[in-house]
């Protein structure tokens, strides 16, 4: 389908102005670029709920607790901008850092207690303080009606819900599915990272994960996550940081299977390259 060029925006003032046109509502998608399916589809989603669609491509130093991740994060900008012009995206926020930080490249602290201290915030101190910094710039930048936000990124979709609730902040934010290749692996900018026998090897996370909720109410929880990892992971050579069942709101990791819903995290290390994934389940 053919649609209209996104309008191209690089600074705050070209932002500004832009914004300043805008009379419905506005979607706002923000990315680190390198863009693939997964955040087509929350563009898709903005689209069918608001009048315009703004995206933003912005690799957030702030959030990146190992500076060699930033270093290798794969930067895509005109492939970016290809896929976001076919998927009706309106405009498009290129900031540099300097545009966002201005002089002060740093994060603010903040502490939610266990969902910024669990898991990602756990395995990757700073992070959630780098990410809720740079959604704080971009939201007061972009204004946005309505901000969307992955489930794959599960605790991070909880860590800004929290965030823009607690600061009575006038903008809804929805979380979309996660979206996988054929085989269940999630997409993941980092994939490209991953040569053919490292994307077969990452497959045991997904899997992990499917086989962990057909086990639900039937095994032993703990004893179920002791078999994935023996059986799965360290087979596949994935090196597991976490895998767990959590209360889908605190994130507090439950001991035995809960009669209600949960959501099932995990995170490990295909050779040098980081994924998670995340699953709910009822
Ligand atoms: P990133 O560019 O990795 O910061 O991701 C930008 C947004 O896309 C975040 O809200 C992510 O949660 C979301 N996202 C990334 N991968 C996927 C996926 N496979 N399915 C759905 N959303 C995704």
């Amino acid at each position: 389908m053919n649609h209209k060029t996104p309008e191209i925006l690089r600074t705050r003032n070209e932002l500004h102005v832009w914004r300043n046109q805008q009379h419905g509502s506005v979607g706002f998608v923000p990315t680190m670029g390198a863009l693939h399916d997964g955040h087509i589809s929350l563009v898709h989603e903005a689209k069918a709920t608001c009048d315009v669609v703004l995206a933003s491509i912005f690799v957030n130093p702030t959030q990146f607790n190992d500076k060699k991740d930033l270093e290798k994060y794969p930067r895509t900008e005109a492939q970016d901008i290809a896929l976001l012009s076919n998927s009706a995206c309106d405009a498009i926020f290129i900031p540099s850092v300097e545009e966002v930080y201005q002089n002060n490249v740093a994060s603010l602290d903040f502490n939610f207690g266990s969902l910024t201290r669990l898991w990602e915030g756990k395995f990757r101190p700073g992070h959630f303080n780098g990410v809720i910094t740079v959604v704080s710039k971009l939201f007061e930048l972009t204004q946005p009606t309505v901000a969307f936000f992955g489930k794959k990124d599960y605790q991070q979709l909880l860590v800004i819900s929290h965030w823009t609730k607690i600061n009575q902040l006038p903008i809804a934010i929805v979380g979309c599915e996660t979206i996988r290749n054929h085989e269940g692996l999630a997409m993941s900018s980092r994939n490209s990272r991953l040569s053919e026998v490292e994307k077969t090897a990452a497959l045991a996370i997904s899997k992990s994960l499917y086989f962990l909720r057909e086990r639900k109410g039937i095994d032993s929880l703990q004893e179920t996550l002791a078999f994935i990892k023996n059986q799965f992971i360290e087979p596949a050579g994935v090196r597991l940081e976490y895998l767990c069942c959590a209360d889908s709101e605190s994130l507090e990791p439950f001991k035995e299977w809960p009669s209600g819903s949960c959501v099932l995290l995990v995170a490990g290390w295909v050779g040098g390259v980081r994924l998670i994934d995340e699953l709910e389940v009822n």
